[in-house]
């Protein structure tokens, strides 16, 4: 029995008016959409340009150099809630890391964007690029080289080891390109 309470006492046919108003709302919304015009975009022919943020295809990025931003350092891959993202690091002459191969299975994949938030260097991106259903899910597996592209998509200037201050083979802390000495916390203590 549908019952309401005002002041203290119970009403019961104030709760029947509440639901049937309830409906009465709802029946009207449906009712001026009747006469709306309807909206209806032709896709694929017509295709709505979506946000910058939109998350879809993962793209890894490079540095303004043209180097490979990801340090194979296994954020994305820890923080994925599906396990989609596998790689194997391993070091350059130089000292610097960077992924031998990086896969990432689209066909786990939620776009969460959890990988990008995780990435120190800015590697890892989503693109508002949505369209790459396909009927085999194998072919859903991107290797390393269906990811990287030649720009450094949202943030094309950020360069990780010019801001970081890695110690490397190439150099100490503050001595690579655009680089500044790190502060000597201690300098600061009275
Ligand atoms: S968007 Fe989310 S689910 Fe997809 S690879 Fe990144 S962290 Fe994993
Ligand atoms: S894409 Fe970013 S978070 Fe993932 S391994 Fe490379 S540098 Fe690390």
């Amino acid at each position: 029995m549908i019952v309401k309470r005002i002041g203290g006492k119970v009403k019961p046919m104030a709760g029947v008016f509440a639901v049937l108003k309830a409906f009465a709302d709802g029946f009207a919304t449906t009712f001026r959409h009747l006469f709306r015009k309807p909206i209806t975009e032709q896709y694929p022919e017509y295709k709505r340009s979506l946000p910058e943020r939109s998350r879809a295809r993962i793209i890894l990025t490079r540095h303004p150099d043209g180097g490979e931003r990801c340090v194979a350092c296994y954020l994305c891959s820890a923080v994925c809630p599906v396990s989609c993202i596998s790689m194997q690091s391993a070091e350059r002459e130089d000292g610097r890391r960077y992924a031998t191969w990086f896969r990432i299975n689209f066909g786990r994949c939620i776009y969460c964007g959890l990988c990008e938030e995780a990435c120190p260097t800015s590697a890892i991106q989503l693109t508002p690029d949505f369209e790459m259903c396909k009927a085999d899910i194998l072919s859903l597996v991107y290797e390393k080289d269906d990811l990287l592209v030649d720009h450094g998509g949202k943030d094309r200037e950020y360069n990780f080891y010019q801001y970081a201050g890695v110690v490397t083979n190439a150099g100490d802390k503050g001595a690579h390109i655009r680089e500044e000495k790190p502060v000597n916390i201690k300098s600061n203590l009275p």
